[in-house]
């Protein structure tokens, strides 16, 4: 349920509200963000009370009370049916331009961070990813850098002048993550982790959720609204394929999630093509299906020597193909009215 009071309504009637929210067991939340004021009352509220409804609509300033029926409140497009963005230094995700962040799956040392950030800049990223904590399937892969590669990662920037993203997979890690990183990452492999997910809520840094493999849309809200209802509302979520019968690639694109996300959903959406494929002969076709699907970003693994990469070699793109694919995706956008 939402309450939207009056334009004119007093700080006291709003106090007021949320008092009576909290009153009836309920939890008020209101986004600072938001010019109109809303109020977002979470809990298990019986939507079928109408007298709950009825109740709130007869408090002072109190304009219209919605009912949100979407297990995801914060979430959820009626919530903000303008669609919103994320803003990371001056790059907004979420608005006309379409953002690509990309770089290594893994952070191997500066010479090769700094290379692939230079390529990636130049072709027109906006922003720059690469991993320093690993979620590798085998405990012998290379497991990344860890702290040494987030001081990699924060002089990359320094550098290009691109905002980072980077993985973070233990709870105990956000804190130290956040202090490097521009957007902490939330894998795919913990997208349930309702510790992390909570414990990213409570920092002031945007974060980039992943689709877990076997997890549906709906889960994915779930997980997103876990960060929001910590109070952090700047979550961008990510379709990085699922995992289906088929084998011929490493996970299949759930192209629909695009539509499906941006209807249920006012939070920015991205498309990673590079593990959704896992092969980086297919990442630029697959890219440009997202862009026409209507993603908002892509993410997308660049590697100046794939062949040599500690991780994910196999889906990365050379920076001339990533160049190349960048041309491509302008004239993608403009057919869907986009720019990127
Ligand atoms: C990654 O972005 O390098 C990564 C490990 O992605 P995912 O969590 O989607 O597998
Ligand atoms: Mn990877």
């Amino acid at each position: 349920m939402i309450i939207i009071m009056s334009t004119d309504a007093t700080p006291e009637e709003i106090r007021s509200v949320e008092k009576e929210i909290e009153r009836v067991g309920l939890r008020p939340f209101m986004n600072p963000g938001v010019e109109r004021k809303v109020i977002a009352v979470l809990g298990e509220v019986d939507v079928h009370k109408a007298d709950l409804v009825e109740h709130f609509s007869t408090l002072g300033g109190v304009a219209r009370v919605d009912v949100i029926s979407d297990l995801w409140k914060l979430a959820s497009r009626s919530y903000h049916p303008g669609g919103s963005s994320v803003k990371v230094r001056d790059v907004v995700i979420g608005g006309d331009i379409i953002v690509v962040a990309a770089g290594p799956c893994s952070v191997e040392d500066e010479g090769q961070l700094f290379a692939i950030a230079e390529a990636v800049k130049e072709a027109g990223a906006s922003i720059l990813r690469g991993g320093a904590f690993k979620p590798r399937t085998s405990p012998y892969s290379f497991q990344g850098l860890g702290e040494k590669g987030l001081k990699i990662l924060a002089r990359a920037r320094d550098r290009v002048g691109l905002p980072i993203v980077t993985e973070v997979m233990d709870t105990h890690d956000v804190d130290m993550i956040a202090d490097y990183a521009d957007i902490l990452q939330i894998g795919a492999r913990n997208m349930q982790n309702y510790s992390l997910l909570k414990k990213a809520g409570n920092t002031n840094r945007p974060v980039l959720l992943k689709r877990g493999p076997a997890a549906k849309v709906k889960d994915l809200l779930m997980s997103a609204e876990y960060i929001m209802a910590e109070g952090n509302q700047n979550v961008i979520l990510c379709e990085r394929g699922i995992t289906t019968f088929e084998d011929a690639t490493r996970n299949t694109t759930d192209i629909n999630a695009l539509p499906v996300l941006k209807r249920w959903t006012h939070l920015p959406v991205m498309l990673d093509p590079s593990h959704a494929t896992g092969d980086w002969r297919y990442v630029a076709a697959v890219s440009r299906a997202g862009v026409a699907a209507g993603a908002d970003g892509l993410l997308i693994e660049v590697h100046t020597d794939p062949a040599i990469a500690k991780s994910d070699g196999p889906q990365s793109l050379k920076p001339d193909k990533f160049a190349a694919l960048m041309q491509q995706l302008g004239k993608v956008a403009v057919a869907v009215d986009r720019t990127i």
